[in-house]
């Protein structure tokens, strides 16, 4: 089945007691046993499986191409999870330009437990190879990258990891499954925050951990998600699932729009640099062309005249937002240096936007009285 009905088609279901055409929120912790003791439905205990949950994991997981998926209460609790399947003394390399909360989770709490790890440029695929180590058990890897928008090659970055007997795992929350399939291009396990994209309207928190098959590091994750219970809820679940129904529509339009900004931004005399990998001029340009549909909603510009003359231009717009998070129907503007704080590599001047589905010449028109 396409992409676009799939999604249109989530949570769709046609209830033969009712005649409903939509799953029920199922909110029951607990479900019946028979007189034997068996569970004659499949169902135990809400922690460790949710029918509305699992509606979301199966969705979730045929977006992705994959075979499974483990739905989490965040998309940090489910990368948290994917290096809790690790053991001590193991070893990781991670794409240096990831989420900032990823390299806490492993700099300021894995670290205690004996994780190693080697923070790399993953564009520069040489970098990644010397980096593997005897005990390099995973390769973590987000493209594009967050807050520059740089691109790696999923592909030959799963080569590198495969060759050492580690998995590659990729953070597609900024490209969504409509632009980008990670699994396809080799990738073992695809992270999501679907708090962004996947829920498309800023107001649940949620994340995903998806498999090509029910491999043996998927089952270490399906066992912590079980047996730790960082897990959506059911109404969060259908959250999700009704944010998927209008995704394909959604990344168009915020594709289309982003493309349109990154073009005017790239051409404006108040404009330093913009990183966006649709620009035939951004160092990703190709490789993103070859393993993305399209480039995504989300672009950096950094503003002539340094942090001041960048938090002056986040002040003057209207229609966008100053806030963190991205992937809501809503336009959010962000001064990233200030949100990840000391010891950030981030330019100072940069601003990070996630470009809404508005009307593009609205946003274009606040972008221009606030760049003056
Ligand atoms: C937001 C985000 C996360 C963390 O997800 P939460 O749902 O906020 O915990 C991880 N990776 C990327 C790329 C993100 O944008």
């Amino acid at each position: 089945m396409n992409l676009e009905t799939i999604a249109a088609r989530a949570s769709h279901y046609l209830d033969p007691t009712t005649g409903a055409i939509l799953a029920p929120i199922q909110p029951s912790t607990t479900f019946e046993r028979d007189v034997g003791g068996g569970y004659p439905t499949g169902n135990v205990y809400s922690r460790v499986g949710n029918p509305t949950r699992q509606q979301l994991e199966a969705v979730l997981a045929s977006l992705e191409g994959g075979d499974v998926c483990a739905a989490f209460s965040s998309g940090s609790a489910a990368t948290a999870t994917v290096f809790q399947s690790l053991s001590a003394g193991d070893h990781v390399v991670v794409a240096e330009d990831c989420y900032h909360g990823t390299a806490n989770i492993i700099r300021d709490i894995f670290a205690r437990w004996s994780l190693e790890a080697t923070f790399v440029d993953a564009t520069d695929l040489e970098q990644v190879r010397s980096s593997i180590r005897p005990n390099t058990k995973l390769v973590w890897l987000e493209t594009p990258s967050n807050p520059m928008l740089k691109i790696t090659d999923i592909a030959a970055t799963a080569d590198i990891a495969h060759a050492a007997g580690a998995l590659c795992v990729c953070d597609n929350t900024w490209a969504t499954p409509m632009l980008q399939r990670p699994l396809d291009l080799g990738a073992d396990l695809v992270v999501h925050s679907t708090t962004k994209y996947l829920g498309g309207h800023s107001d649940v928190l949620s994340g995903a951990v998806i498999a090509n098959q029910d491999s043996e590091a998927f089952n270490k994750i399906r066992e912590i998600q079980g047996t730790y219970g960082a897990v959506p809820s059911a109404f969060d679940s259908w959250l999700v699932l009704r944010g998927i129904r209008t995704l394909h529509l959604r990344m168009r339009a915020h594709c289309e729009n982003a493309g349109q900004i990154a073009r005017f931004l790239s051409d404006h005399p108040k404009v330093e640099a913009v990183h966006y990998p649709g620009l035939p001029s951004h160092a990703g340009h190709a490789i993103a062309s070859e393993q993305m549909k399209d480039y995504g909603g989300m672009l950096s510009l950094q503003v002539v005249g340094g942090a001041e003359a960048a938090l002056q231009v986040a002040a003057k717009l209207n229609l966008f937002t100053r806030a963190t998070s991205l992937g809501g129907t809503e336009s959010l503007i962000e001064h990233r240096a200030s949100i990840e704080g000391p010891g950030t590599t981030t330019p100072d001047n940069l601003l990070r936007m996630s470009v809404g589905i508005e009307n593009v010449g609205d946003l274009l028109d606040d972008l221009s009285q606030a760049l003056g």
